[in-house]
């Protein structure tokens, strides 16, 4: 039932130009299931072209006529959203349940968008003669170029488009090749929903290849990439040469604070759901645990539980709560990250290792005691490994927990109202979460600070980056 993926281009899906297709791979199975379009020069410059003609148009449709096409594409979403999850699952490995949620709330987050469009307000500027108007008019910012990542196919890229079509602005998404199909459903949804030539547009082929024909594109207006920070410093620093906006939403790696005085059973509980949905591909997901000594022992014995309950295996399965690995790659840094950390003299307390024999799957895992050389303790893990180590003081946590160049999401766990408060404002990061997850709602900003980036992708402010200010002053003739 998966079905192979095109391109789509003005107003069609079609085929490369070249024909050129590349194998989409089940996670689970090893299998390959479909195969997606690759798009080339040719098709980018075609691409390229109906986005100029599709911003032509759009912009000139009032906020109230955009809000409501977006608004059929939010229902064609929830209508379809059983079939996409199924996709989703077989391409990325999810269970199918987390995949539903991934869809109804990405459907969300075209309905928020549609209506945020709506208050795009501008501003009447007092004057200083009378009779002349001074208006701050905001304006869509152009053609939008998206680069999406295979670990949420939908709601990394709803979050970008949805806020673009809201301002005005015309889209060309360069979608995850190994995720592409229910990614590819996002873009059905709008264009079912009547999004008219040009608006939005799908390619897939050499990621390099194409972010570095569109970026210096004069077409292309603004950027938006979710990804690495290697991959987005060097995508921001092209962006910068041509002068072309950008939004960057980086990688993390999360501290999460438990205090002695905590509900241990929640913080458990909640952290380590965050910690294996998705398999831990998740920017935001929970990885350097930081746990007061008082309760170092009895935390990691709850959590350890928690990994254990957890039952491995392919997301179709309906008792399945963690998938495979989205690829080999993901393995093999696992194996490579927790080989480190144990030839340095970190002890596994469960998992840590490749379950099975066939498809991506690994262990979720506990790993305790890692010292602060290992890689674990320094890179992004993105995967199923919780890494853990004690403290004593509040200035020793604050201080462990800003020493990386991330600064993405936080989160901590305390009864003391005094802690949580002085948390909120030392934590160098872009989320902080206390005593529970709540991150990544359609109405609350998200985005990171230091290495993890810049640009909000939700919340009032997740409108601005595609919005330019124009000031008009207008006196009576
Ligand atoms: P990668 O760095 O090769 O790719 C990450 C993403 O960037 C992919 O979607 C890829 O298509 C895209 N990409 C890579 N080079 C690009 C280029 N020159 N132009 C445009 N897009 C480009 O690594 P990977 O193996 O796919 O993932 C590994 C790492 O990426 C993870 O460890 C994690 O740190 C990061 N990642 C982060 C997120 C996130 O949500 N922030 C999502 C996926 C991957």
């Amino acid at each position: 039932m998966y079905q192979n993926v095109q391109l789509f281009i003005g107003d069609q899906w079609r085929d490369a130009q070249s024909g050129k297709t590349l194998d989409v791979i089940n996670p689970a199975t090893e299998e390959v299931i479909g195969t997606l379009a690759h798009a080339e020069i040719p098709d980018l410059d075609a691409a390229l072209e109906a986005a100029a003609k599709g911003f032509a148009t759009w912009r000139k449709m009032t906020a109230y006529e955009r809000s409501k096409i977006m608004r059929r594409a939010a229902d064609l979403i929830r209508e379809r959203a059983d079939h996409i999850a199924r996709l989703m699952t077989m391409e990325q490995g999810k269970p199918v349940g987390e995949a539903k949620i991934e869809i109804m709330g990405s459907a969300d987050v075209v309905d928020w968008f549609a209506e945020e469009g709506r208050r795009a307000y501008g501003r009447v500027i007092p004057n200083r003669v009378p009779g002349v108007y001074q208006l701050s008019l905001r304006e869509p910012v152009g053609v939008v170029a998206g680069f999406t990542p295979w670990n949420f196919p939908m709601s990394q890229a709803v979050r970008k488009i949805s806020a673009a079509l809201a301002a005005g602005c015309a889209f060309i998404l360069k979608g995850p090749e190994e995720t592409p199909a229910s990614c590819a459903e996002l873009v059905r949804a709008y264009i079912d929903a009547g999004v008219p030539y040009g608006t939005v547009q799908l390619v897939f082929g050499v990621p390099a290849q194409i972010s570095e024909y569109l970026i210096p594109h004069p077409v292309i207006r603004k950027i938006s990439f979710t990804g690495s920070t290697v991959i987005g410093k060097h995508l921001a620093a092209l962006a910068g040469k041509h002068m072309k906006r950008a939004t960057m939403e980086l990688g993390g790696h999360a501290p999460s604070i438990v205090f002695n005085d905590a509900d241990l059973d929640a913080a458990a509980t909640i952290l380590a759901a965050n910690k294996f949905r998705n398999a831990g591909q998740v920017c935001v997901a929970p990885t350097r645990f930081l746990v007061q000594e008082g309760v170092y022992e009895e935390f990691l014995g709850k959590f350890v539980a928690k990994c254990e309950a957890l039952k491995l295996g392919n997301g179709l399965e309906p008792d399945t709560t963690m998938g495979p690995l989205a690829n080999d790659r993901r393995v093999a840094a696992m194996e490579a990250l927790i080989g480190d950390a144990v030839q340095k003299g970190a002890t596994v307390r469960t998992g840590g290792k490749r379950a099975g024999n066939k498809g991506y799957f690994f262990e979720p895992t506990a790993i305790a005691d890692v010292p602060m050389d290992a890689r674990l303790m320094n890179e992004e893990p993105f995967g199923p490994v919780a890494i853990f180590r004690p403290f004593q003081t509040f200035d020793e946590v604050i201080s462990e927990a800003n020493r990386l160049p991330y600064g993405l999401a936080a989160y901590a766990y305390t009864r003391n109202t005094k802690t949580a408060t002085a948390l909120a404002s030392e934590l160098e990061s872009g989320m902080v979460a206390i005593n529970h997850h709540g991150l990544a709602l359609p109405e609350t900003p998200f985005g990171g600070v230091k290495d993890s980036g810049y640009g909000s992708e939700g919340g009032a402010e997740g409108l601005e980056p595609y919005l330019v200010t124009k000031f008009v002053t207008q006196a009576g003739a």
